[in-house]
C-alpha cells in the first residue's frame, strides 16, 4: 500500500485527464490547476449533474473531447451549446460510466456522494489511475472498492487533504513502522457552540466553514463532524492500519492536515495553506510535483498552531462513524446513505441540525434490527443497501 516511488523531476508528456464532477468545488479547483499548467494536461471528459452552462463553458475552455450531463433533461441544451465545437455530448447514468471508462491517464473522482460510486468503480475496473475526492465511495463500499483496486493493479491517489497528507507522510515507510495515523479536524463552524445553540443552527450558519471553501454537503458534514468520521473510514481502507490506530485531533487553523506517528517516536506532519488545490495538485502530478498557485505558508505570520481533544458528546456523528467502522459489514453503507438523506433534509429545513446525527443513529439501529447489516458483495448489493438506508431515513424523518 505504501508507495515509495522517488519524486524526481523528469519531463512528462501531457497527461490525459477525465474529471467526474467537473462543475463542483473540487472539479473547478482541478480545472484551475489545469489552466495554470499549460500543455501539461489533455482533457478527455468532463461531467456534471445539471449545471449545463458551466459544463459547456468548461468543455470549450479546456478543449474536452466529451462532455456528459447526468440529468438527461439538459441533453438538448448541452448538444446545442457544443454544436460546431467537435466536442461530443452525452447524457444519463450510463454515459457517466462510459465517460469514466474512456482511455485516460487519470480519472479525478469528484462527484458528491454515492452517485459517484458506479462511475468511479468503472474507472478502477478499467485500470485507470484514480485521484479520489469522492470519499463516500470508500465509506459505502470500501472493501469492494479496495479489492477492485488490487485486482486491477491500479493506483489510487487520495485527494482529501488529510489523506493526501498521510500519503505524503508515509512515502518510504513500511506498514509495520506505523504506530498511529492522526487526522486533524478544524472543528467546523460550531466548534465552540453548545448543543442547545446547535439545535437552533440554520443551514446558512452551518454552510459557513471557517477555513475551507467547499460544496454544500461536505460543509454540513464538517459542521456535524460526520466528515471526520467519514474520513476515519476512508483512512481505514486506504492505509495499512487497524481502527484503533486511527485518531482525530482538533486543530482549528487547518495548517497541519494529518500526522503519521512511527514506532521510533518520530512524527511526520504534512502542512500547507487550507486550499484544496494543493492536495489536488499532488494527486494529479504524482509522482512528480506540479505548480499550484496557492498562498504559501508564512509561519511567522501564523504565530502559533493549536490543538484540542475532540468533543464527541457535542459532536456524536464522529463516534457513530467510528462505531460503524468497527462494526463493519454494511454499517458504513447504511451510515453513508442515512447521512446523505439527513443532510438533504436539514438543508431543506425539514429537520434541525442536531437531528442529523440522531437520524443516522436511528437508521443504524433499525438496520441492525432488520438484520440487513451484511457485507455487500457487489455494486448492486451496495446500491440496494443504500436504498434501504434512504428508506429508513425517510421513515425516521417522517
Ligand atoms: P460539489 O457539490 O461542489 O460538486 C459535486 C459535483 O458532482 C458537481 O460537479 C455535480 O454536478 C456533480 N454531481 C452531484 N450529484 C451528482 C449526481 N447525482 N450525478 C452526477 N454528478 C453529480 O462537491 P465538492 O465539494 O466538490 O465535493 C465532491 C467530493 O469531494 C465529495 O465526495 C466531497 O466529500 C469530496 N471532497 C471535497 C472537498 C472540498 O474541498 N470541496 C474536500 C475533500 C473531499
Ligand atoms: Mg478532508
Amino acid at each position: 500500500m505504501v508507495e515509495t516511488r522517488p519524486q524526481t523531476a523528469r519531463p512528462t508528456p501531457p497527461r490525459s485527464l477525465t474529471i467526474l464532477g467537473a462543475t463542483g468545488s473540487v472539479g473547478t479547483s482541478a480545472l484551475d490547476l489545469v489552466a495554470n499548467s499549460p500543455g501539461a494536461f489533455e482533457i478527455i471528459a468532463l461531467t456534471a449533474q445539471n449545471n449545463v452552462e458551466q459544463l459547456i463553458a468548461a468543455a470549450i475552455k479546456h478543449r474536452a473531447r466529451l462532455a456528459v450531463i447526468a440529468d438527461e433533461t439538459h441533453y438538448a441544451a448541452l448538444k446545442a451549446g457544443l454544436a460546431g465545437t467537435g466536442i461530443r455530448a452525452a447524457a444519463g447514468a450510463q454515459a457517466l460510466i462510459d465517460a469514466a471508462c474512456e482511455p485516460a491517464d487519470c480519472v479525478l473522482a469528484a462527484i458528491m456522494g454515492i452517485a459517484g460510486l458506479a462511475p468511479t468503480l468503472a474507472a478502477v475496473g478499467q485500470g485507470r489511475r484514480v485521484a479520489l475526492a469522492n470519499k463516500e465511495c470508500l465509506v459505502a463500499a470500501g472493501h469492494l472498492f479496495m479489492d477492485l483496486v488490487a485486482d486491477a493493479q491500479t493506483e489510487l491517489l487520495p485527494v482529501d487533504s488529510e489523506h493526501s497528507a498521510v500519503h505524503q507522510a508515509l512515502v518510504g515507510a513500511s506498514a509495520d513502522a506505523i504506530e498511529r495515523i492522526v487526522l486533524t479536524a478544524s472543528g467546523g463552524p460550531f466548534r465552540t457552540w453548545s448543543t442547545a445553540q446547535m439545535a437552533k443552527a440554520t443551514p446558512a450558519a452551518a454552510l459557513k466553514h471557517p477555513n475551507w471553501s467547499m460544496g454544500q454537503k461536505i460543509c454540513i458534514d464538517s459542521a456535524t463532524w460526520m466528515n471526520k468520521g467519514l474520513e476515519l473510514i476512508e483512512a481505514f481502507h486506504l492505509f495499512p492500519v487497524t481502527a484503533d490506530q486511527l485518531a482525530v485531533v482538533v486543530h482549528p487553523q487547518s495548517i497541519i492536515h494529518a500526522l503519521v506517528e512511527y514506532r521510533d517516536g518520530s512524527v511526520m506532519a504534512q502542512m500547507g495553506a487550507p486550499d484544496m488545490r494543493t492536495p489536488i495538485a499532488y494527486a494529479l502530478g504524482w509522482p512528480q510535483r506540479i505548480q499550484a498557485p496557492t498562498a504559501r505558508l508564512d509561519l511567522i505570520k501564523l504565530g502559533q498552531l493549536t490543538f484540542e481533544a475532540p468533543d464527541e458528546a457535542r459532536f456524536p456523528a464522529l463516534a457513530l462513524a467510528r462505531a460503524a467502522m468497527v462494526r463493519g459489514g454494511a454499517a458504513t453503507t447504511i451510515l453513508n446513505g442515512a447521512n446523505e438523506m439527513a443532510v438533504g433534509a436539514f438543508l431543506d429545513r425539514r429537520i434541525g441540525f442536531t437531528d442529523i446525527a440522531r437520524t443516522v443513529e436511528s437508521c443504524l439501529n433499525r438496520a441492525e434490527r432488520k438484520g440487513v447489516v451484511r457485507q455487500p458483495q457487489n455494486l448492486a448489493d451496495v446500491l440496494e443497501l443504500d436504498g434501504i438506508a434512504r428508506q429508513l431515513a425517510r421513515d425516521v424523518i417522517g
